[in-house]
């Protein structure tokens, strides 16, 4: 493998810090060039004197003063703003862009390494909750390669057939002429279905009627993985995997009832893939997200992630259960954003980044969260979805119609 040049978007996050942990370990595979972050402005510093890049990009110039200063004396160059974001995904000298931003802010920055035929690792799974028609459209026409970082879209991606597996070089049977509706869709030949795995987070076995006293502090404690304060609140919530069956939607092309979510508490089977011949395929590791940052990074090839060996038997038990849509409202709505279609899943999950904002400041309770979506989604239900503009116009209004429920809530 010749040695790849990579930007990795959101640094200084879970995902960013993984990343660089499996790139420390392989420079001879690995180079950085950008790293961005947005308010740890030490810790990017202290990234940037270990890895050297060329650039670092932070989104104010306020921040952008102190990395300058906190960088004195080093090579690596501080550029500010969104601009720079898409500048630095875009780069010739660039292989491969980490996208592991959180939220909205993500998609426009993952969308210019798409548009550049960047080989994009994604993380932010916000872009194809929003976007992802016109995403996955910018990844064809522009001969990207895309390789999923969420745990569980990267363990379908590898128990899928290799042409149908989401990497579009390879691809020539989904090559869209038009733009197709939301149920219009193909896994690829041989496949039945896709099961989608979920831990079911913290509140699985919590009694229902003490869902309503649920405390910031909670809901952020995963009980298998360590991640950044608002995906731990969509897993409490399951939202988290409400968005990974719209994220699998666009990945691998399925219909919403192609898509079943299996609750499975060890989370050691990150998904599979169900084969008309009755076969399941199962991608199993530690819950660590170095395993899928490894493979994507590497990809086709492998190299180690520092990762612990799965020890079965020490583990002892798989167990799977279905979820239940009583406990987790948030799953439901999703699958209903997703049937909508146009632009009730942005609106959705616009709606939700205000919401779990608003939860983890203590201004909503946690049933709040379900409850301002819900309200939310069927206000502004049949917004066009007709071009990427609109979709951010449908962002932010239900942003802003989140905000107004909040705040509505706070005066209560
Ligand atoms: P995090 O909160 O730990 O880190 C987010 C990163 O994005 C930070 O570097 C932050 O500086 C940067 N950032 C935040 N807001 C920004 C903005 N407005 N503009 C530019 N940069 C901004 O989040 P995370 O857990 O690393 O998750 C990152 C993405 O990966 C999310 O989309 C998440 O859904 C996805 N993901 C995370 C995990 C995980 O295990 N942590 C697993 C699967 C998918
Ligand atoms: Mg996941």
């Amino acid at each position: 493998m010749s040695r790849r040049n990579l930007t990795i978007l959101g640094a200084t996050g879970t995902i960013g810090v993984n990343t660089l942990d499996v790139v420390a370990r392989h420079p001879d595979k690995f180079r950085v060039v950008a790293l961005s972050g947005q308010n740890q402005i030490e810790k990017l510093a202290i990234q940037c004197r270990q890895f050297q890049p060329r650039y670092a990009v932070v989104l104010e110039a306020d921040k952008a003063a102190t990395l300058q200063t906190l960088l004195r004396g080093t090579s690596t160059e501080v550029l500010v703003g969104m601009e720079a974001l898409e500048f630095v995904s875009a780069l010739p000298e660039v292989d491969s862009v980490m996208a592991a931003i959180v939220g909205a802010a993500g998609l426009r920055p993952a969308l210019a390494a798409a548009r550049a035929g960047k080989q994009v690792l994604l993380a932010n799974k916000e872009t194809l909750v929003m976007a992802g028609r016109f995403f996955m459209e910018a990844v064809r026409e522009h001969g990207a390669t895309l390789l999923p970082i969420d745990s569980e879209h990267n363990a379908i991606f590898q128990c899928m057939p290799r042409e149908g597996s989401g990497e579009s070089r390879v691809e020539s049977r989904k090559v869209l002429d038009s733009p197709r509706s939301t149920l219009d869709s193909r896994l690829p030949i041989g496949v039945r279905r896709i099961l989608l795995t979920a831990s079911g987070g913290p509140f699985r076995t919590r009694p229902v009627e003490t869902l309503k006293d649920v405390t910031p502090e909670e809901a952020v404690a995963h009980p298998n993985w360590v991640m950044g304060k608002k995906i731990s609140v969509d897993s409490a919530s399951m939202m988290n995997k409400g968005l990974e069956v719209i994220e699998a939607r666009w990945l691998f092309d399925a219909r919403p009832e192609q898509i079943e979510v299996v609750i499975h508490p060890q989370s050691i089977v990150h998904s599979m893939v169900e084969y008309l011949d009755g076969s399941v395929l199962a991608q199993l590791s530690n819950p660590d997200m170095r395993t899928p940052i490894a493979h994507s990074l590497a990809y086709p090839e492998r190299v180690e992630a520092g990762v612990n060996w799965l020890d079965l038997a020490k583990i002892g038990q798989l167990t799977f259960e279905a979820p239940d849509f009583a406990r987790f409202p948030c799953l439901k709505l999703a699958y209903q954003a997703l049937a909508a279609g146009g632009a009730a899943t942005a609106i959705l999950n616009a709606a939700n980044e205000v919401a779990v904002a608003a939860f983890l400041d203590r201004r909503i309770p946690y049933l709040g969260i379900a409850a301002s979506l819900e309200s939310v989604l069927g206000r502004l239900a049949g917004l066009p979805a007709n071009s990427l503009e609109d979709l951010m116009a449908a962002d932010a209004a239900a942003r802003r119609e989140a905000e107004l429920l909040v705040a509505h809530a706070a005066q209560k």
